[in-house]
């Protein structure tokens, strides 16, 4: 499988403010890219952080572009959400209408939540006890026909993603602000490295709007 993750970060490395709204970083020429990016995917990822935060449709993304690298049977990208114990809102965007919404969730995840998903129309694949089994989870979702994800965020995945070596790319928009605040969201969060650190190839640096799109390779 390959692994894209995109994300916009101020000149400090914020996702979000402290208060985990959403911040508009980028512009109109970035919405472009990612919008291109998405239609090159098979499936769009996002942790239930992100949901909590954003409720993202992940439902945009360029159809002209699709059709031209995919053909024009192609359906559009699939959307994953990362949540332990199944605890996205009935109600979020991400849940409703097309395509197709899978929940990446756990053992713990109370029946009743499960059921209430999968009547909702949600596929759910279970992998790990407590927290969902990255590696074991992304197995699943490829043999079922999913080869290429592209990862919306937030920190906490990112960093998971890292850390269990399923990140081939990596493209980051840098905005010309700056967020600050120790609790706010980075690009990579979790426990953070304290050796082996993933080392990375930068293959380009484009500026675009008031800001820059760095795109590294993982090594
Ligand atoms: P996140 O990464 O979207 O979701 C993290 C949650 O996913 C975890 O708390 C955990 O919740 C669940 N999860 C399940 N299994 C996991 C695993 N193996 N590894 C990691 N997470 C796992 O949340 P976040 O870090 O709080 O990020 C949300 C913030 O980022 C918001 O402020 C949003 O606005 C911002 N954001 C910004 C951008 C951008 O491009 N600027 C993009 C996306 C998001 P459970 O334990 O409940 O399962």
């Amino acid at each position: 499988m390959h692994v894209s993750v995109n994300a916009a970060t101020s000149v400090d490395g914020k996702l979000s403010s402290r208060r985990r709204e959403q911040i508009s970083i980028s512009g109109d020429g970035d919405f472009a890219r990612v919008d291109r990016l998405r239609a090159e995917a098979d499936a769009i990822a996002v942790g239930i952080g992100t949901v909590s935060a954003d409720d993202p449709s992940l439902i945009r993304h360029d159809e002209s572009h699709r059709e031209s690298v995919r053909g024009s049977e192609a359906s559009s990208p699939a959307r994953i959400v990362v949540d332990s114990s199944c605890r996205t809102p009935l109600d979020s965007a991400i849940v409703a209408g097309d395509p197709d919404t899978c929940v990446l969730t756990s053992e713990a995840a109370a029946e009743s939540r499960r059921t209430a998903l999968r009547n909702a129309g949600v596929t759910l694949i279970v992998a790990g006890e407590r927290r969902v089994d990255l590696p074991e989870a992304f197995a699943t979702l490829e043999d079922r026909g999913i080869h290429r994800v592209m990862v919306e965020g937030g920190g906490e995945l990112i960093f998971s993603l890292f850390e269990a070596e399923l990140v081939d790319e990596l493209t980051v928009y840098v905005g010309n602000t700056v967020i600050g605040g120790r609790d706010a969201p980075t690009l990579a969060d979790g426990e953070g490295f304290v050796d082996g650190f993933p080392e990375l190839e930068l293959t380009s640096v484009d500026r675009l709007d008031s800001g820059v799109v760095l795109a590294w390779d993982v090594l």
